[in-house]
């Protein structure tokens, strides 16, 4: 099981807690030498520092990866460091739930911004150097939103739904270039992004009391779970897959 991404330059968005937090360990325990990227620069650098106490090699790059300048700063410094990128996990992401018609500027700039005009800044950033070494795999954290609605999710869903596309596109814009690009959906992982949606349903201890009613496995994912799909999609083992939306959900979209 060890060593899948042996030597490989990841940069992973949103390190600093669930998902991406897990996606870093777990690429940095294979053998990555990561940059972990975040905006939360004190739980950064304590998951950086989890990372390199476990034997693995990470640094921690505090960005808002809907500010361009950030993102671009964080791939040089990843190019710099460890001398390309070969692969980039975009997973930051907010999520904040409300009544679509009230739903405030700020908050649609803000979710757009950061769930995907970010993205596509790294992306941007990312292909010439992958195009410059004639490889590269990228994987995006998207949602089950990106494919199906939920009520209160509705800007949220547009931003991941975007996502979905834009690793579509990208797939069908590099296939031939050696960079793959897919695209994961998680359904419901027990991490704080989901707090807010949650105490709208009525706290998590009432949705995890119920979650089989939309998550048929009956229990949160873990954002270890997630991790292990990326981990797949970023190493050669998936080197036939692109384009591809993942769905790793619990059954969710399944009814
Ligand atoms: P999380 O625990 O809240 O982690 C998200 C991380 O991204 C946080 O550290 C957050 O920092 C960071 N972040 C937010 N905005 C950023 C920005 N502008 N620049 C840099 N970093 C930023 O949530 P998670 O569940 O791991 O979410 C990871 C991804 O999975 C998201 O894209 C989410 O949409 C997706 N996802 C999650 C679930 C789920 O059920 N958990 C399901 C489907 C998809 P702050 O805490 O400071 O905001």
């Amino acid at each position: 099981m060890l060593g899948r991404l042996e030597g490989k330059a990841c940069l992973v968005t949103g390190c600093a807690s669930g998902i991406g937090a897990a996606i870093a360990a777990r690429f940095a325990s294979e053998g990555g030498r990561v940059v972990c990227v975040d905006c939360d620069g004190d739980n950064l650098v304590r998951q950086v520092e989890k990372i390199t106490a476990d034997g693995g090699e990470a640094l921690a790059c505090v960005a808002d990866v809907s500010e361009r300048s950030d993102v671009d700063d964080a791939v040089d410094r990843c190019v710099k460091t460890f001398g390309s990128i070969d692969v980039l996990v975009n997973n930051a992401g907010i999520n904040i739930p409300g009544v679509f018609h009230e739903v405030d500027d700020a908050t649609i700039d803000r979710t757009l911004g950061v769930n995907l005009k970010g993205p596509i800044y790294a992306c941007q950033a990312a292909i010439p150097h992958m195009l410059g070494h004639g490889r590269g795999s990228i994987v995006n954290i998207s949602s089950v939103n990106g494919v199906v609605a939920e009520p209160l999710l509705t800007i949220y869903a547009a931003s991941k739904g975007g996502m979905v596309m834009l690793s579509r596109g990208i797939a069908l814009d590099y296939a031939k270039r050696g960079i793959r690009c897919n695209v994961i959906c998680p359904g419901w992982v027990d991490t704080p992004i989901n707090y807010p949606h949650a105490e709208m349903m009525g706290g998590l201890e009432t949705v995890y009391a119920t979650i089989d009613s939309f998550q048929p496995i009956g229990r949160p994912g873990t954002p270890e779970e997630i991790a292990n799909v990326a981990l797949f999609l970023a190493s050669d083992e998936a080197s036939f897959m692109t384009g591809s939306v993942v769905l790793a959900d619990g059954g969710m979209t399944a009814h």
